[in-house]
């Protein structure tokens, strides 16, 4: 069976979360299964060997592959957090939601200068937040080679907004 589909069989739709009127992609049964959980990040680095220098994971669900990639790819791992969670210096970016505002950060010292950086989130909705990510790696003088997420929404269009190339295992 193909890991497409081993990860369509998992992962689960929970309608009306976290509001009435979103259908929430629920991943967390892929890592009942330590083989699949692998083979997913086998596959999300094989585009990527040799030709990154660091592994940007997405608080919170970017955190649960990003770190396993970045160890597998042999890099550095740079988490990029929800505001007022990391303790150092940080650069901080704000971005519009759908309704209202948010505000991610990251550590000052977190990737060296001219830096390729692949950033990692579990999903792809309407690309607001990747896109914020990639400016948060820019002002640390890094660069952004492309995006990896388990799924796109495609019908969301957020690759469209995204000026580096956007992988995905599953698109719906
Ligand atoms: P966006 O900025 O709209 O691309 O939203 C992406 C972020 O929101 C990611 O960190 C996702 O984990 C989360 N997200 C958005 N829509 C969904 C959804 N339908 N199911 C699960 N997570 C979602």
């Amino acid at each position: 069976m193909s890991i497409t589909t081993r990860l369509n069989d998992v992962i689960r739709d929970i309608p009306d979360f976290p509001k009435p009127g979103i259908v929430f992609k629920d991943i967390t049964p892929i890592f009942q299964d330590a083989e699949l959980c692998k083979e997913l990040i086998a596959e999300l680095i094989k585009p990527f060997i040799g030709k990154v220098d660091a592994v940007a994971g997405i608080e919170s669900r970017g955190f649960l592959l990003g770190t396993g990639m970045a160890q597998a790819l042999g890099v550095p791992f740079i988490p990029i957090r929800k505001k007022g969670k990391l303790p150092f210096h940080t650069h901080s970016v704000s971005y519009d939601l759908e309704y209202g505002s948010a505000e991610i950060e990251v550590h000052t010292d977190a990737a060296k200068k001219g830096a390729r950086v692949l950033i990692h989130d579990d999903l792809l909705a309407t690309g607001g937040t990747a896109m914020a990510a990639k400016t948060l790696i820019e002002k640390l003088g890094a660069g952004v080679i492309a995006y990896s997420f388990i799924i796109n929404l495609s019908f969301l269009n957020g690759a469209n907004k995204l000026s580096a190339p956007v992988d995905s295992i599953i698109t719906y």
